[in-house]
């Protein structure tokens, strides 16, 4: 059951009422400056053999590698996308898309190469150039995100940094899929009867500046519509950045924010799949460095290059994993005849009627992909857990020496700070570490239901359950190993 949020007396005047929101992202935007700030030129310590030393006692890594990132995932199953809602690039990028050129998004792929190759880049920071453990590398990697978002929202239209380059929204828009709070109309039949369509329309205003006898400048600003570009009352809701403006702004308060049940059932978009193939690459990677023995048996050959096992586990066998099923299924019924449609309303597509195209092995792997979400969701939120346990904790020496230099100094060589301690006993975490894979793992069983129905055949769904419980049973293996061991 789900319950409409509007109509807390608690929520709703919250959800109603924009300045919050716009304070907090003010918040965000001063916070993201000051932690570049404070990570500037910040690497090593002189006369210190540890290569990364600041890697936890720095404000910019611990806060943007651990305390966010880590949290991110976590809280996604409480709260779905609503970091969206209060990002700062996010903001930066809207705000100026007011006023920028305006232009219109370019036409896929290039829509979402940069979204793509901005998380590759990102993992092959962390893997090869420790920018994770580098808080001046950290900084130039941030720094030139909020560049990047300030000039798309100075060129294209609304938040264009968020749709086209973002890929933390395209992760948050596969696992949110998971979680119980969506946007969505009260009452559709009342969204087609409407003419004016206030939630998505966007205005325009002629602004003038009036800046000395003969000089006078004019600007057409835009104001108001889906920041993402979508059409509130049937969108696929997990790709909606929960800001509320159609909440806000619909003349017939017809628009709510929900609370329970099932956010999205749409199949993935082709962005959102092709990340997801890395998505997994990269957890299964994170999970398999805890088990060395087992991660260099399933690597073929003997003591291949390092980029060899990357690439291997971090996309090879994902993308087994995922085209697998599909695969045999689309062969299978294109060499039987017996060919299925097209999703009729993104969740399940019926068999083909005269007529009808049948279903591409793409599209095919966008509805049959969804469940594996669940078991990478939870293998993600078990890493993130036992980091954000062991690691948070170093969060209160920030108040005192956001550059971590002292902190560790003091923690490190006069020990005269205490090492930071778990905040929950190891042997309670690990329980709880398997619990999220299990309910991940769940979720996505659940999800087979619906996304298999029509989209695989008996054996693709065969193969598709045997790949699921292999890649949950590899998963709970590690994470035994890691943390029972
Ligand atoms: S999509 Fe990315 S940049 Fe946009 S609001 Fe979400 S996290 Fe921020
Ligand atoms: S659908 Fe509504 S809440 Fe979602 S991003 Fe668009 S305007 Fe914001």
């Amino acid at each position: 059951m789900a319950f409409d949020l509007t109509r807390s007396r608690f929520f709703g005047p919250l959800i109603k009422n924009p300045l919050w929101q716009g304070t907090i992202r003010w918040f965000s935007l001063a916070a993201l400056v000051a932690l570049l700030v404070v990570a500037w030129g910040r690497t090593t310590l002189p006369g210190i053999a540890d290569s990364w030393p600041l890697i936890y006692t720095n404000a910019t890594t611990l806060i943007f590698w651990v305390l966010w990132f880590m949290g991110l995932v976590i809280s996604v199953p409480f709260f779905g996308r609503l970091w969206c809602s209060i990002c700062p690039l996010g903001f930066v990028t809207e705000k100026l898309g007011k006023i920028g050129l305006n232009v219109k998004w370019p036409a896929p792929p290039f829509n979402w190469l940069g979204a793509i190759s901005i998380f590759l880049v990102g993992l092959g920071g962390a893997l090869y150039w420790n920018v994770h453990k580098n808080p001046a590398a950290t900084a130039i990697f941030v720094g030139l995100a909020l560049l990047l978002a300030v000039f798309s929202g100075l060129v294209w239209r609304r938040a264009s940094f968020c749709g086209l380059f973002c890929p933390i929204g395209l992760v948050l828009s596969i696992y949110s899929r998971f979680s119980p709070i969506y946007v969505a109309a009260k009452d559709a039949g009342k969204c087609a009867s409407c003419d004016d369509k206030a939630c998505t329309a966007r205005k325009s205003r002629w602004k003038r500046w009036d800046l000395g006898p003969s000089l006078v400048i004019q600007k057409q600003m835009w104001e108001g519509g889906c920041p993402a570009a979508l059409t509130p009352r049937s969108m696929d809701r997990s790709a909606c950045q929960l800001c509320m403006e159609c909440v806000r702004n619909c003349s017939r308060s017809n628009m709510a924010v929900y609370y329970g049940g099932k956010n999205s059932n749409h199949p993935f978009s082709t962005p959102a799949l092709v990340l997801f193939v890395f998505l997994m690459g990269l957890v299964t990677l994170a999970l398999s460095r805890t088990w060395p023995a087992l991660r260099d048996a399933l690597i073929p050959g003997i003591h291949p290059p390092a980029w060899v096992s990357a690439l291997w586990l971090g996309a090879a066998v994902p993308a087994l994993f995922i085209f697998a099923a599909p695969l045999l299924t689309h062969f299978g019924e294109k060499f039987s005849g017996k060919e299925s449609s097209g999703p009729s309303d993104g969740s399940a597509p019926p068999r083909l009627e005269e007529g009808e195209k049948p279903l591409t092995l793409w599209e095919r792997a966008k509805i049959a992909a969804t469940p594996f979400a669940g078991v990478v969701f939870g293998g993600h939120t078990a890493l993130a857990l036992v980091k954000l346990n062991a690691k948070a904790p170093y969060a209160q020496y920030l108040v005192y020496d956001p550059f971590g230099a002292a902190s560790y100094m003091a923690i490190n060589v006069s020990k005269t700070l205490p090492l930071p301690q778990m905040i929950v006993p190891l042997a309670v975490l690990k329980w709880v570490a398997i619990f999220a894979l299990a309910l991940g793992s769940l979720a996505g069983l659940h999800e087979t239901k619906t996304a298999w129905k029509n989209s695989l055949g008996p054996l693709g769904k065969l193969l598709g359950y045997l790949s699921f419980a292999l890649l949950a049973v590899f998963y709970a293996a590690l994470i035994r190993h890691w943390l029972f061991g």
